[in-house]
């Protein structure tokens, strides 16, 4: 039987049909008054999905991008960063971090498990040089979700730096309150807009530690993105990803039209619901089981069972491409992705999938447990009813 594709992954994540359609129309210049308003238009409802009253950037550029130009406006050869390692991309920050010649205190967990912000004040309270503090909001490698909260406040006293590339738009972040200075996020994940955006948010104290900062910097200097925004119409530095721009303009009224706080409701269900999916087919979640991983679905795969093979097989039979795990973890647990685009049904289908690719495979699953689990979830919110 010929399947619908669905993609479940955690980014790049499917898009609404109008704002696919969107990326179809004809390309308009960048430094029009018609650019302008949309540019305008994007940069504020991104604020209110941030959070935030800081300036924010928007970049052709994929997250890492972002992050990478956030490095460059702060610091300065050999300052002293504290980077969160608690997955994959914690640790990518930490590469990064001393590539571009940074001190770093890596304070590293077992994938899976959340930052101690304790540990993490006693590490800043141990060395008063330290200058940055980053942290991962949604680790999309094991779907832990970190306390950004208690992480901001247990950093107040240096830049508070927070990576929420799948986390914006899924997991709860609010950027002024906690006093975040720097938010990077990217436009493929909980945005529902594809990939080739980046950006990022810049609070007061940031620009005070730009304006100190030495590492060489050019695409991503904030001063130059700031001095084009201020222009009439706004504008970026460099020519920007117009056509995606004009995208994410249509997701981000599709948010702020359901509303920013029934997002992220909707987003604690569709968690609740994966993890009892899979916690109902007799797998192991990989990760805590609580409300707050709300982007991505991580679960070990059963013994006996090649993981790859697992994905490969929920992909070609069933149509529905998950993830595998990334790193120490490739093959040995998959990832559901529920940041952005989802609903009640493509949870309830891919719960479905993988109980008959598990089926497939010998491995003893009894169909219709974990969908009934997941269905569970949404009936009692009222959701499927
Ligand atoms: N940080 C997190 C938490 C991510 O999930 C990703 C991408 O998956 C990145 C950073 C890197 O972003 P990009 O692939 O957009 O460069």
């Amino acid at each position: 039987m010929q399947n619908k594709y669905r993609l479940m992954s955690p980014g790049p994540t499917p898009i609404p049909p109008e704002v696919s359609a969107a990326g179809a129309l004809p390309i308009i210049h960048h430094r029009t008054p018609e650019f302008g308003e949309v540019f305008t238009r994007v940069n504020e409802n991104l604020k209110r999905v941030f959070l935030t009253e800081n300036d924010i950037f928007t970049y052709a550029a994929s997250g890492t991008g972002s992050f990478e130009g956030a490095l460059q406006n702060l610091f300065s050869p050999g300052d002293r960063v504290l980077v969160v390692n608690n997955g994959n991309f914690g640790g990518r920050w930490v590469k990064m971090s001393r590539a571009f010649g940074l001190e770093v205190t890596e304070l590293t967990y077992e994938w899976g498990q959340k930052a101690d912000n304790d540990e993490v004040a006693e590490a800043l309270a141990a060395d008063p040089q330290i200058k940055g503090a980053i942290c991962v909001l949604s680790e999309t490698s094991t779907g832990t979700v970190n306390d950004i909260r208690g992480f901001a406040k247990a950093t107040e006293n240096v830049l508070t730096i927070v990576d929420a590339v799948s986390g914006l738009g899924a997991c709860e972040l609010r950027t002024d309150e906690w006093g975040v200075d720097v938010v990077v996020a990217g436009s493929q994940k909980a945005l529902m807009t594809p990939p080739g955006l980046g950006f990022v948010s810049v609070s007061e104290r940031a620009w005070r530690a730009h304006e100190e900062a030495r590492l060489p910097r050019y695409y991503f200097d904030w001063t130059a993105a700031r001095k084009a925004y201020r222009k009439d119409p706004p504008q970026t530095p460099w020519t920007p990803a117009v056509s995606v721009i004009i995208q994410l303009d249509l997701a981000l009224q599709q948010i702020l039209e359901e509303g920013l706080e029934n997002v992220l409701e909707r987003h604690v269900l569709l968690g609740r619901a994966a993890r009892a999916g899979v916690k109902g087919m007799g797998l192991r979640l990989f990760g805590p089981d609580e409300d707050m991983n709300t982007a991505v679905t991580a679960a070990w795969v059963p013994e006996g069972i090649d993981g790859k093979q697992l994905v490969r097989m929920v992909f070609r039979e069933h149509g529905i491409q998950v993830a595998g795990g990334q790193g120490p973890m490739e093959g040995k647990i998959f990832r559901i992705g529920h940041c952005g685009y989802f609903d009640a049904y493509d949870i309830i289908a891919t719960v479905a999938a993988i109980e008959l690719a598990l089926e497939s495979l010998g491995h003893p699953v009894e169909l219709g447990k974990g969908v009934g689990a997941a269905q569970r979830v949404f009936s009692k919110s009222g959701v499927a009813a």
